[in-house]
């Protein structure tokens, strides 16, 4: 990585703003259901503790719009997260303006101040320079350990960084970027990512640049049918997004030109409704029923893609292979997160559903890397640069 690190910076006595993504999901009475994200940023804090640095958090939660909204507070963030350090969280009542800066000011080394949701004021999201001046003016140094919002240009990702004299990368950043530049740069061979997910317009950037990097690409999921569809397969009523079978006609010749084997399923679980009461078979893709739609791959998909993963050195994975959320539609995805678990390959996960699938199937510390940035890691993976990351101070 070629991105100042918090290892280089002195942070001994000096007020540190680190941007974290404590955007946890949160149940109806505001309780949190995944402390996933809290957890991931400890090593970054507890660094920072441990060299008494004095820690000034920030973060997003949720949509709030630019309006303070009481259930969006960081409240049981800072309550969490008081448990998970071990020592007293203060809670700021906002994150810009007199009382926070005169918090700030008071802060000890080793305190650990959190700062209000970050989105209660839309100068956040529209990256306004005057919000981004009085945040940058909490602290003496930057650091954003918040990957999964380094694709957007926001005042606490991009704007404050021009008015610091340091700007570097928290630990989690810098274990993101390191994997994910090995993926893109120089993975140990055979290459296989396996794409999933209802869309192929989500990912066609990916598909593209992916081509350029890989050695096998699976594809499976909702976004399969129109690739079949641009085969001329019948795929009945399954996911097709019609205006996309020009391009995926041209991805798979371009496969072909670059020599990647491109593997479509070749059977699949249908069903004649989306539910849990649906009724379902297994079919070969030549069979599928024409009053019917694609839930899941089917078993000889299943052993093929396995294959390829088996004998695979890296791995990336992004998107679930069926309608994973029904159990009965869950077999594929879940097929492979085990083949990927037990495969002595490099194996990076992106995006929520796969994250989902790792953890369902009882798997997940078998994941080298699970990307806390879904979007994220896929725009980086796709070559584009992520302004989060550009805005960091070079080693
Ligand atoms: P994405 O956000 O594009 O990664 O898509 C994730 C969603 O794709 C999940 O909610 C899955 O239920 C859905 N999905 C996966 N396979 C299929 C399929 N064969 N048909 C329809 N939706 C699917």
């Amino acid at each position: 990585m070629n991105k100042l690190s918090i290892r280089d910076l002195d942070l001994k006595g000096k007020r540190t703003f680190i941007r974290v993504d404590f955007n946890v999901p949160l149940d109806e009475e505001g309780r949190i259901t995944d402390e996933t994200r809290i957890q991931a940023s400890l090593p970054t804090l507890n660094y920072a503790i441990q060299n008494q640095s004095r820690v000034i958090l920030a973060s997003h939660l949720g949509r709030p719009k630019g309006k303070v909204n009481a259930k969006l507070s960081l409240k049981p963030v800072a309550e969490a997260l008081a448990r998970a350090l071990n020592r007293k969280v203060i809670l700021a009542p906002d994150c810009v303006g007199q009382i926070v800066r005169s918090q700030t000011r008071s802060l000890k080394d080793g305190d650990v101040l959190l700062l209000e949701n970050l989105r209660f004021h839309s100068q956040e999201e529209a990256n306004e320079p005057e919000f981004s001046r009085q945040l940058a003016a909490l602290a003496d140094l930057y650091v954003n350990d918040a990957f999964g919002t380094a694709h957007r240009a926001h005042a606490s990702t991009v704007g404050m960084v021009s008015y610091m004299d340091r700007a570097a990368a928290g630990l989690l950043m810098e274990k993101e970027l390191t994997y994910l530049e090995k993926a893109i740069s120089n993975p140990d061979r055979p290459y296989v990512a396996i794409l999933g997910g209802a869309k192929v317009s989500d990912k066609i950037e990916i598909i593209e640049n992916l081509l350029k990097l890989v050695d096998v690409l699976l594809i499976g999921g909702g976004m399969a049918y129109t690739f079949l569809q641009a085969e001329e397969f019948e795929v009945g009523k399954s996911l097709v997004e019609v205006e996309k079978i020009p391009l995926a006609e041209s991805l798979l010749r371009r496969a072909r030109e670059l020599e990647v084997k491109l593997l479509l399923p070749v059977d699949h679980v249908v069903a004649n409704k989306v539910d849990a009461t649906a009724e379902t078979k297994t079919t070969s893709i030549q069979e599928t029923p024409i009053e019917w739609m694609g839930v899941d791959i089917g078993p000889e998909t299943i052993a093929r893609f396995k294959n390829h993963i088996a004998s695979a050195k890296t791995i990336l994975w992004n998107g679930p292979l069926g309608v994973f959320e029904i159990d009965q539609f869950a077999a594929g995805t879940m097929a492979i997160a085990r083949a990927i678990a037990e495969s002595p390959a490099t194996s990076i996960i992106g995006g929520g559903d796969s994250i989902a699938a790792v953890i369902k199937a009882g798997v997940a510390d078998k994941i080298d890397h699970i990307s806390t940035g879904g979007g994220a890691s896929l725009e980086f993976l796709s070559g584009l640069k992520l302004p989060g990351v550009e805005a960091l101070n070079n080693k």
